[in-house]
């Protein structure tokens, strides 16, 4: 069965997140922002189905079935004025459930688009919810097995905010690492090693003390990824997250458990780390020749331009018994004070592809 390391030994895989954090800590001083929160993520999603009601949080494909229709038809209205090429891929960066990417499929195949399905995905137990739901699909571990030729077609939902991001944190002797500390028996931020004012974007250097600057060098390495494959392959990339349209000192990090926040230094892997997306530095590393980027715009906006109050109604005309229902999940996904203006909507597309619906 296993053919796991000595170094992988010594810290036993079936050790806590917590364990294995603080042995980490104890033997070698405190770890980046970065590190703990990837160790805790791969160790949360592995290990459960975190959607709904009984779970940790909600999202907009699990919502309402309107979200992935829509999503599918956009893609779809750029294939089908792309000249309908054959051989496209659905790509789906972390699917959750597979929800969103059984909605947009379906959206899709009424339009005459079948295209193979490439599912993102880490955690064994999602992956086994997406083939209940997608059956066809192919699963991969990160982009490198994607397809390398024909037209991706990528969704991502809520999946940037998972991944990893540093933290920087001004001090009054200047910009330092912010790294994860154990302090009696806790974890706790504490500010690490000083770096040079040029890690730093030059706007935001004269911070003031106590200032929190966070990047993903993660979600940007995807973005330049996605950039470059779009390029060369063609097709669209739609990237839906909580986020800011410029980068911005501030401190975004949370922790979600059963529908409340929590503290993100306590039970590192039993609760869900998330933070912003910054919209401005995603957008700087994908942008390539060969590929245009478009947006980001609100998510409530693209809900409403791509014809959700229409499709709302015909779905309560179809069933009159979750008029109510449909309703509020149409307001929960567009209204301002709700998830329609934190979510924001950012596209890729290739540069010899028509300009997409809904996004300027
Ligand atoms: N898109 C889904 C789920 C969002 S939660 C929805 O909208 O409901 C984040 C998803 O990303 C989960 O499926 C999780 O397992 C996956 N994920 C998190 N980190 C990942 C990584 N580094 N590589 C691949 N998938 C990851």
């Amino acid at each position: 069965m296993s053919n796991r390391s000595p170094a992988a030994r010594a810290l036993p895989e079936q050790a806590s997140p917590a364990e294995r954090l603080a042995r980490l800590i104890a033997a070698n001083g405190p770890v980046s922002v970065a590190q703990y929160m990837a160790e805790a993520n791969a160790h949360y999603y592995a290990t459960r189905d975190p959607f709904g009601r009984g779970g940790d949080f909600v999202t907009a494909p699990e919502i309402s079935q309107m979200f992935g229709e829509l999503v599918g038809l956009w893609l779809a209205d750029l294939w089908v004025r792309s000249g309908r090429p054959r051989d496209a891929h659905y790509v789906e960066l972390g699917p959750g459930r597979g929800t969103l990417a059984a909605d947009a499929l379906r959206a899709m195949k009424k339009a005459g688009l079948a295209p193979t399905v490439e599912l993102v995905e880490t955690s064994p137990v999602l992956r086994e919810a997406q083939r209940a739901r997608v059956p066809q699909a192919r699963w991969h571990d990160s982009l490198d097995g994607l397809p390398a030729e024909g037209p991706l077609l990528v969704v991502a939902n809520e999946f940037f905010d998972a991944l990893p991001i540093r933290q920087l944190v001004k001090t009054e002797h200047g910009w330092h690492e912010r790294m994860v500390a154990l302090i009696e028996g806790r974890f706790a931020p504490a500010a690490g090693p000083l770096l040079g004012d040029s890690f730093i974007p030059a706007p935001l250097r004269a911070a003031p003390a106590g200032a929190i600057l966070e990047a993903s060098p993660a979600s940007c390495a995807i973005a330049q990824e996605l950039g470059a494959r779009i390029a060369a392959q063609g097709g669209a990339a739609l990237i839906v997250d909580y986020g800011h349209v410029r980068s911005s000192v501030g401190e975004t990090l949370q922790a979600v458990r059963a529908h409340d926040h929590a503290d993100p230094w306590d039970e590192p892997g039993e609760r869900d780390l998330t933070a912003h997306v910054d919209f401005e530095a995603f957008a700087a590393a994908a942008a390539q020749p060969g590929v245009r980027i478009h947006g980001p715009a609100e998510q409530g906006e693209w809900l409403r331009a791509m014809g959700i109050d229409m499709r709302a109604a015909a779905l309560a005309r179809a069933a009159p018994h979750r008029a109510e229902e449909i309703e509020q999940a149409r307001s929960r996904l567009t209204d301002p004070e709700e998830m329609g203006r934190l979510f924001k909507v950012l596209a890729m597309v290739g540069s010899g592809w028509p300009a997409p619906a809904a996004l300027p």
